[in-house]
């Protein structure tokens, strides 16, 4: 293109670079209907220019995006139809900015005070043998299963989520209903496997009804995850959703605020990203998701870690 400067031309291939790596998360992560332009990114993206055709693409994503299946019932957080107007509101004083100071412990209120993540555990074995047929909390009562976590024991990827659903209090296994299928998107976005990564929960029971842990719930239960998290000592953890993100980073911050930048948990990276069930409710925040994940799959690129 002999009108075009050669920087025009290089920023313009960039771009294309971009939008073709967008298109294949949305494609990964179950997203497929692309109308005209249907699996040919480069038609869609213009191929011998390596321009964007970009209203016309930018037009077809957001479609796309919106066209996502909204319910989903393996998780908890944010479900209206599975809270109350006083779970909503408990789980606002819990975790959230309605929280009142007095209610919170010192180190949760202030973030003075995060894990220190010290390994003294011999084997993630023996972390499971220390849970035993736990009765320490209530949520004893109602599970079927104690969804300990799984995966890479030396992953340099670590997820957290809240606490296991139906799925997984029938399985045992984390993260295996729908909100699991997409974190397992999610990964293979990121060039990884789901056997690569590191996967747990705050609590490792189900909370009745899907509702968020309750604190002394999380109190009683956390030690179980820093136990995990300094056992397999990854490079990064992501924290998927509030509830995640608040107890591992001692913290009241909403996850809309805090997810994309880089958090310190003693020396261990935190990502703090939306849930993947909260996804299922609203498509439109998988743009926010794949641009914290590409911040996590690059951290672990540079480093040499993926
Ligand atoms: N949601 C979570 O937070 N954890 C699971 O294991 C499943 C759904």
């Amino acid at each position: 293109m002999p009108w075009m400067s050669k920087k025009t031309v290089e920023d313009a291939v960039e771009i294309a670079a971009q939008l073709e790596e967008q298109l294949r998360f949305y494609r990964d992560i179950g997203v497929s209907d692309f109308g005209g332009a249907r699996h040919n990114t480069k038609a869609a993206l213009g191929a011998d220019s390596g321009v964007c055709a970009s209203p016309a693409l930018a037009t077809a994503l957001d479609e796309v995006i919106a066209g996502e299946s909204a319910d989903n019932d393996d998780h908890p957080t944010n479900h209206p139809a599975t809270q109350t107007t006083t779970a909503r509101t408990k789980q606002a004083a819990l975790f959230g900015d309605l929280a009142l100071a007095s209610e919170m412990s010192n180190s949760r209120s202030t973030g003075s005070s995060l894990p220190v993540l010290e390994t003294r555990d011999a084997s993630l074995e023996a972390i499971r043998e220390d849970i035993g047929d736990c009765r320490r909390c209530k949520l004893h009562e109602h599970r079927k299963t104690i969804v300990f976590g799984e995966g890479n024991p030396a992953a340099k990827l670590f997820f957290i989520g809240e606490g296991p659903g139906a799925e997984e209090d029938a399985t045992g296994r984390p993260f295996v209903g729908r909100a699991g299928q997409l974190l397992d998107k999610i990964i293979a976005a990121i060039g990884l496997r789901r056997e690569d990564v590191y996967i747990a929960n705050v609590v490792k029971c189900r909370p009745p009804g899907n509702r968020t842990p309750e604190r002394d719930e999380v109190d009683t239960c956390e030690q179980f995850v820093y136990r995990q998290i300094a056992f397999v000592r990854p490079k990064v953890i992501v924290a998927l959703g509030s509830p995640a993100f608040q107890c591992l980073m001692r913290t009241r911050e909403s996850i809309s605020r805090a997810r994309g930048s880089w958090r310190d948990l003693n020396g261990v990276k935190v990502m703090p990203t939306f849930h993947p069930a909260f996804l299922l409710r609203s498509p439109d925040k998988k743009r926010e998701v794949w641009d914290d994940m590409k911040k996590v799959r690059d951290y672990l690129n540079e480093s040499g870690e993926s």
